[in-house]
């Protein structure tokens, strides 16, 4: 990367690009793929930027999430052919996220299906987001295709065929509780209310054919309990109890809202096992860390997955991160403070970058210092030494440029695709760009 970004560096030791390389690796689980679960279930994987499940009835199906969109509604019914049979005769929505209920008009088409949700769905509007990039940034919408891998959980977020939500069709029905059991087309399912990823997350079991779909709190990554693009945290106690409950169900098929289905009963109960092993354990080990006094930041350095878990596959943090997790539980419980008194009221970054500047002389030598550590290998230290002149001076181009070549730096060795995506962003940005 040194030599794109005009900087002179050593070659960087390829093993340092591990993590990107596993992050590549990662986006076969979106091939594009229509997958027979079992009999009469099938999986469209890969069209959209979630998946699309049909489920083959007595004179009918009914489809489980809807895609983002109409357009990608469109190619996934041209996949599945001729085995969506018409009518459709119930969608059901997993939760309100614009990448699962985007594209229902397509597969209601002129059947008039019943449109199933839990009845928090019906009233949860858009998250909070951050800016007017917001989550953008994190998901990698306004990155060229060159340096843009995938979106964790999805092989793209809108980069071609944006979230319109035009395809949305509110519920006809919602159940409320914990649990409705329904039948359509000869099919019982039962729909559980699985709080984790969403609020609104429902699980749906279908007893008959072992298969389970838990929406989206399962999928093969660490989850995202408190996301980089900036919404509430997902309440760990919360998830780990959906999952507990879905292990009990004793599925033989787990169908996902993302990426490739698991198969197989002892597969199902390890993966599903794993994830509610993983999110206790980052939970209970952050609440101790709090009530015993640490801040966020020793609990970053301290708090880790036990090492069976974090050599899991699907735990690996391509999506979410334990040390966001560990800050967002920290905020939610204690706050935004972090029990040092110095933080109580601290400097502005204008007055603590001029006090900077100060210390070591000027503005020129702190972007020495950031092109030494830059050049060193130091790439955070460098990007946080430029952020010292930039709170000063916003528009100094060459801090600007020693930031951005930092951060491409931080973004190509990240196993995460949102931080990467982030990184890249921003330097992007920070570039004019
Ligand atoms: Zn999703």
């Amino acid at each position: 990367m040194g030599s794109s970004t005009g900087f002179a560096r050593p070659a960087a030791d390829p093993g340092e690009f591990a993590g990107r390389e596993r992050l590549r690796a990662s986006s076969a689980e979106f091939r594009k793929d229509v997958i027979e679960v079992t009999d009469g279930v099938f999986v469209a994987v890969g069209y959209s930027a979630s998946n699309v499940t049909l489920i083959r009835g007595e004179g009918g199906s009914i489809v489980i999430d809807t895609a983002a969109n109409p357009v990608d509604a469109r190619a996934i019914v041209e996949a599945f052919g001729e085995r969506l049979a018409r009518p459709v005769r119930a969608i059901v929505y997993t939760h309100n996220h614009p990448d699962h209920s985007g594209g229902a008009t397509v597969f209601a088409a002129d059947d008039a299906p019943e449109i199933i949700a839990h009845e928090t769905l019906a009233r949860s509007g858009p998250e909070f987001g951050r800016g007017a990039r917001g989550g953008g940034d994190a998901f990698g919408t306004a990155l060229p295709d060159d340096l843009f891998i995938n979106a964790g959980t999805q092989l793209e977020y809108g980069r071609v065929t944006p979230h319109t939500r035009e395809g949305f069709l509110p519920p006809t029905r919602v159940f409320r509780g914990e649990e409705e059991a329904v039948e359509v087309a000869g099919v019982e399912m039962r729909l559980i209310h699985t709080p984790g990823e969403s609020a609104e997350n429902i699980a749906v079991w279908i007893p008959a054919k072992g298969v389970l779909l838990p929406g989206d709190d399962f999928y093969k990554s660490y989850p995202n309990i408190s996301p980089l693009r900036g919404v509430r945290l997902r309440p760990p106690d919360k998830w780990v109890a959906s999952l507990e409950r879905m292990i009990g169900l004793g599925a033989e098929y787990l169908v996902q809202g993302h990426m490739r289905p698991v198969l197989g009963g002892e597969a199902v109960r390890e993966a599903l096992s794993a994830y509610r092993d993983g999110i206790r354990s980052i939970f209970e080990q952050t609440l101790a860390g709090i009530r015993a006094g640490r801040t966020p930041d020793e609990l970053v350095e301290e708090v880790r997955l036990p090492p069976n878990l974090a050599r899991h596959p699907y735990l690996q943090e391509y999506y979410g991160s334990v040390a966001w997790t560990v800050r967002g539980i920290y905020a939610d419980y204690v706050g935004w403070f972090d029990g040092n008194a110095t933080n109580i009221f601290p400097l502005s970054p204008a007055e603590r970058g001029a006090r900077m500047l100060e210390l070591v002389g000027s503005a020129g030598a702190m972007l020495e210092r950031a092109r030494e550590a830059l050049e060193a290998g130091s790439f955070q230290w460098a990007a946080e030494l430029a952020d010292f002149v930039l709170a000063a001076d916003a528009g100094n181009g060459e801090a600007r440029r020693l930031k951005a070549a930092a951060l491409t730096e931080l973004g190509e060795r990240q196993v995460n695709a949102t931080a990467r995506n982030y990184y890249l962003t921003s330097a992007h940005f920070l570039l004019g760009g």
